[in-house]
This record gives structure tokens, C-alpha cells and sequence, in this order.
């Protein structure tokens, strides 16, 4: 033990046979760097919980929440440049973007967004898709939009311009550079959380759109009723990669930092495949099993983490568009 602060209950899981999920899937890496709040600039924290050497930590000033301690970006790079290996879920289930089932249920769940987001009020031109991935996003855009991507991955911006035949840029959007008012949208589709910087980074994508210009962000929400039930086991906390651990409020806050107003926050999910009997009745016993997760490792009951992490539901992800301020 590093020092003589209790055990949570996730930790003692972590140390069981079926704890060893969470190892393979995340913990090869050992969290090297501290951070301070990049909102308002406090050291001052309070712990939210710890997953093994990482720690979820909310700024007691400004409320922002985030990974600290995290992995260095060296580290972080190793993780981003692996080449693409299909990923399990906590289910069991492979998902494999390379596949065109995959990717075409992929690809409606961007279209359900697209059709939310993007249409609305002009049906075309200038699209950037920042930390594009697969290109799952940029292939569900009508043809009537021009269409850029970025990607850090070498993989992921080279399979991208390959199969979409569009110019995708290489790189961290840092040491990338395109015109003064040259988007008229830029997308990011779970990426502001991966961001070491996101304030820099927003300030950044200001800077390229036109006056006017739509961001569009969908985000795991950490102010949702899930990640408040499930902790550690909420399905989108990731502690390497998730390190911006954003709620409506706080990105409300960074964005307007960044020159951005707020035009509309949205949950995804009523309307979604994500919405189905099963998940929706998973919620409530896996909640109720999560919430007595200490008494079952008393008496050595160690359930599968299928049982125990949380299902997609409402609340779990949500979707801000905003508009570049008039004075930017
Ligand atoms: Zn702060």
C-alpha cells in the first residue's frame, strides 16, 4: 500500500480474477503526471475516486473535473499509436470498425447526430471532423458538405483518407494549421475529453471558423446519474484516455472562455438503438449491485463485471452546439 487511505471497493475488485478486465484493458500504463486546473489555474483539489495510480479530481474553485495524476503525453502517445485493434467490450462483445456491419451501425448512430446537429440551418459546406477516427462521422455527412478530418493516429488518418478519398491531416491539432475562417462546422465527436489542453485547443478551432460558425461536441457526461451511481465502473470512464471529465456546466464554462456561446444541449437517447428493454432494466440492477458492491467482497461474492458496470442510459452522453461569439 502506498500509504494508509481505505480501499474502495473498486480497488479490492481490481485485485480479483475478474478484476483483471479493467488491467488489460487500461491500467498497462502507470499515471507520471500532475496537473492543475487549466480552467481557472487553482492547485486546489479534492479526490473524487482513484483508479489504481490515476485519480478523477474536481477543482474546488471552478468545479472543472479531471484526470490527475495522468499519463505524460509520451506515454499517451504509445497508447494512441498502436495500430487499430478491434476493442471488447465490457460485455464481451468485439467491435470492429473495419467491418462494414460494424461500421454501418456505427454510421446510423451518425446519422440520428447528423440529422440533430449538422442540417440545421444550412444543408451544406465546409465540414471538419476533429479526431476523426474510422471516418464513421465524415462518411454519414451528405456529399453537399465539404469534408476535412484530423487525426494523432497514423492508422486512423491514413484508413480515413483512403477509403473517403478527403483530405485528413495527421497530427495533434496543436501543430496543425488551416486558414482563418475556413469551417463553416467543426464536429468533435468524443474527442474534447481526450484533449490534454481542450481550452487551448477550443481557442484554436475558434480561430479557423467562420463568423458564426456551429461547433457541434458530443461528450461523456460526468455529471450523469450513472457516472454518479457507477464511479469507476461507469462505461465511459477511461482513465488513460478520458482525462476532461466534463459536465453540462463545466463545458458551458470553458466554452464560453474559448469565445464560444452555447446554443442548445441535447441527450441522446430516447431516439437511439441505446434504448432498449434490456439496458433500461440492466440499469437498475446493476445500479443496485453497484451500491452493494462492499458487502458482496465481504463475503467473497465477486460478480462479472457485466453485472456491475453501468449500461448505456439516458444522461450518459450529450451533444452542445454552439456558435463563435460575435466578438471573436
Ligand atoms: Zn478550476
Amino acid at each position: 500500500m502506498k500509504n494508509k487511505r481505505k480501499e474502495s471497493s473498486f480497488e479490492k475488485y481490481l485485485r480479483t480474477e475478474k478484476g483483471r478486465v479493467f488491467k488489460d484493458k487500461f491500467l498497462q500504463f502507470e499515471a507520471d503526471e500532475e496537473v492543475n486546473c487549466i480552467l481557472c489555474g487553482s492547485d486546489e483539489k479534492k479526490t473524487w475516486y482513484t483508479y489504481d495510480s490515476f485519480k478523477a479530481v474536481t477543482c474546488k474553485r471552478c468545479g472543472l473535473s479531471y484526470m490527475s495524476p495522468r499519463l505524460s503525453n509520451k506515454r499517451l502517445q504509445k497508447v494512441y499509436e498502436e495500430t487499430y485493434k478491434p476493442a471488447t467490450d465490457f460485455e464481451g462483445r468485439m467491435h470492429d470498425m473495419s467491418t462494414s456491419d460494424e461500421r454501418a451501425r456505427k454510421r446510423n448512430d451518425m446519422k440520428i447526430e447528423i440529422n440533430n446537429t449538422l442540417n440545421y440551418p444550412s444543408k451544406g459546406g465546409r465540414v471538419l471532423d476533429v479526431g476523426c477516427g474510422a471516418g464513421i462521422y465524415l462518411e454519414a455527412v451528405p456529399e453537399t458538405w465539404e469534408k476535412h478530418g484530423i487525426d494523432r493516429a497514423p492508422w486512423a488518418a491514413q484508413y480515413t483518407e483512403k477509403i473517403l478519398k478527403i483530405p485528413v491531416v495527421y497530427g495533434e491539432i496543436e501543430n496543425v494549421n488551416y486558414e482563418k475562417h475556413f469551417f463553416d462546422v467543426i464536429n468533435m465527436t468524443y474527442v474534447i475529453e481526450h484533449l490534454r489542453d481542450p481550452l487551448s485547443i477550443l481557442k484554436r478551432l475558434n480561430k479557423w471558423m467562420k463568423p458564426k460558425g456551429r461547433l457541434i461536441i458530443s461528450v461523456p457526461n460526468f455529471g450523469s446519474i450513472c457516472s454518479k451511481i457507477f464511479r469507476e465502473f461507469y462505461r465511459l470512464a477511461d482513465p488513460c484516455q478520458h482525462i476532461y471529465l466534463f459536465n453540462p456546466r463545466s463545458i458551458k464554462r470553458m466554452l464560453k472562455e474559448a469565445g464560444f456561446k452555447v446554443k442548445k444541449v441535447y441527450y441522446p437517447y430516447f431516439n437511439t438503438p441505446y434504448f432498449n428493454f434490456r439496458d433500461f432494466f440492466r440499469f437498475f440492477i446493476n445500479s443496485f449491485n453497484r451500491i452493494l458492491l462492499p458487502l458482496y467482497l465481504k463475503f467473497n461474492i465477486v460478480l462479472k463485471v457485466d453485472k456491475l458496470i453501468a449500461p448505456p442510459f439516458y444522461g450518459n452522453i450529450f451533444v452542445v452546439i454552439a456558435e463563435k461569439s460575435d466578438d471573436q
